[in-house]
């Protein structure tokens, strides 16, 4: 029996260190996918709960403690934030599943991966450091890397605790202050997470949590002059919305966006690897990731027996209750995905692409109150169907015959999007002139996609503007200042001589 929600909970604001109800009072509801049963009541923010934490953001970067606190002192509180996670892995992993609809298992690796994250990032604060520069004269030049500010974060629902903390920890192992919004439907352990900072000992107002539509309160954060700069996960077409949106006040913006990654299986790979990872690679998260692999393309010399395996395991995958240690896949996370995903289904059949699994909801009488989808394979999938070219965002997988590596790259690169793409190959130097032919900021080479900490993650062409987790990340939460000294004894005087060497 699917889990039945015990209570229905209410969830507030956090701005400056408090938990406060919405300027308006209003609130909206928040559901369970697996039940569609209502299991929060959340507060509906206004532009003017968006003035108040931007402005506690403001005063918390101004005034506060935070930017004056000591590297040390700084990591001192996000190791800690850390540790709390781990001490509450399992009720934020249960929470997490019960409002995303994410399987357990994934929860759990979430909830771990943003301990990771937040100590990864606890280790980097003593090290954002400025260069020195050789100058033509007696001069003394060096540059120290400081905060932005505010920095206005809005993330989506696939993944909600951890883009939480790929967005928070970052910004504030770097000295800035943030306000977050996470998405409508999955809001509560961003919630929790800024509460969770505020114990930790990071001061009222460096973590501000607001939740609501994000036409309205995203793009408030997005105008307002008081923000520094906004990183945004989400859609493209979202993202194209908060460039227009930022552009009034030259905001600083990173974005990470939408994809179609490639998957390329050639005939020499390890073909039973290559299945089980591409499973992996489309099907974990119910296809809801943005690195999600959703084009296969198989060689033609093994096509056929490659997808007869790939089917089989592919149609005994376990769909069931989120919170079953045994399910493998979970239901998406609405309605409205369910319909959205079940329209490309039926405008991919109509192109012509042939259906060999899935495509429908599931009948098992006791999944039909959530929004599952069976995982679905399309095969004789061409470039120029619409199921190729969109973003899905469900299970479903488009496979793709090819003959040739000048073929199967063109066809890989034949997309507005560059976030990932899979190689499987035993064929060292093909995997390598792969890695560097296909246009995307993400390659896996016979493993098919993990985005740690330690390694840069971002999206060349449409997929977005600038790199995520590394160190890389820390160039779009400080700016560069440069500091120029003079050195000689003798006096500067324009209309004399310049500074001698000059
Ligand atoms: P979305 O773009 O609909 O929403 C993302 C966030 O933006 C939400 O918090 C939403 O409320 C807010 N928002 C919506 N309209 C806004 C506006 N006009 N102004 C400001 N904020 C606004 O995306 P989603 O459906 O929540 O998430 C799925 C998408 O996210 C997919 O396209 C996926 O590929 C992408 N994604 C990308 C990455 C990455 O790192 N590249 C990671 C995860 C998800």
């Amino acid at each position: 029996m699917m889990a039945v929600s015990a209570e229905v909970k209410e969830y507030q604001l956090l701005i400056d260190g408090k938990l406060v109800p919405s300027s308006s009072g209003e609130t909206f509801e928040i559901y369970n996918p697996a039940t569609n049963e209502v299991i929060g009541r959340v507060a509906k923010a206004t532009r003017e709960d968006v003035d108040r934490a931007v402005r506690a953001a403001r005063r918390a970067f101004d005034e506060g403690p935070w930017g004056r606190m000591t590297p040390n002192e700084r990591a001192k509180r996000l190791r800690r934030v850390a540790e709390i996670i781990r001490e509450r892995q399992e009720e934020l992993s249960r929470i997490e599943t019960i409002n995303s609809g994410k399987i357990i298992v994934e929860s759990r690796a979430d909830v771990a991966n943003s301990a990771n994250c937040f100590e990864y990032y606890a280790n980097l604060t003593g090290q954002i450091w400025g260069e020195t520069i050789p100058m033509n004269g007696p001069l003394f030049d060096y540059t120290v890397r400081e905060p932005y500010g505010v920095c206005g974060q809005i993330v989506p629902w696939n993944f909600p605790i951890l883009m939480a903390a790929w967005k928070i920890a970052p910004a504030l192992a770097a000295g800035n202050t943030v306000v977050l919004k996470p998405a409508s439907y999955t809001p509560i352990t961003a919630l929790l997470l800024g509460q969770i900072c505020l114990e930790a000992g990071i001061p009222e107002g460096v973590v501000n949590i607001i939740t609501g539509p994000g036409n309205e309160i995203g793009a408030a954060l997005c105008e307002h002059p008081l923000v520094d700069k906004i990183a945004f996960t989400g859609e493209t077409e979202t993202g194209r919305e908060i460039l227009r949106l930022s552009a009034g006040t030259i905001k600083k913006v990173s974005l990470e966006l939408g994809g179609k990654s490639p998957n390329i299986v050639f005939p020499d790979a390890d073909l039973e690897e290559a299945v089980n990872g591409s499973l992996f690679a489309i099907f974990s998260n119910a296809g809801q990731r943005c690195t999600a692999r959703t084009r296969l393309f198989l060689h033609r010399s093994i096509h056929d027996r490659f997808l007869a395996d790939f089917v089989d395991k592919a149609g005994r995958i376990r769909l069931g209750d989120p919170l079953d240690d045994q399910t493998q896949m979970g239901p998406l996370v609405s309605p409205r995905q369910c319909q959205r995903v079940l329209h490309y289904v039926e405008r991919a059949k109509s192109e012509g692409a042939v259906l060999r699994l899935g495509g429908k909801k599931p009948e098992a009488p006791a999944l039909q109150r959530g929004n599952f989808v069976e995982p679905t394979v399309f095969d004789q999938v061409t470039q120029q169907m619409t199921i190729a070219r969109e973003e899905v965002f469900g299970p479903v997988l488009s496979v793709i015959p090819f003959e040739s590596e000048d073929e199967v790259v063109q066809l890989a690169n034949d997309t507005i999007y560059g976030l990932g793409a899979t190689i499987w190959t035993k064929d060292i130097k093909r995997a390598h002139r792969l890695a560097s032919r296909i246009r995307a900021g993400n390659i896996s080479i016979n493993y098919p996609v993990i985005n740690p900490p330690e390694a840069p993650f971002g999206g060349y062409k449409q997929s977005g503007i600038g790199r995520e987790l590394s160190r890389h990340v820390l160039d779009l939460y400080t700016q560069v200042k440069n500091v120029v000294v003079g050195l000689s004894e003798e006096p500067f005087d324009w209309y004399g001589r310049w500074p001698a060497g000059r």
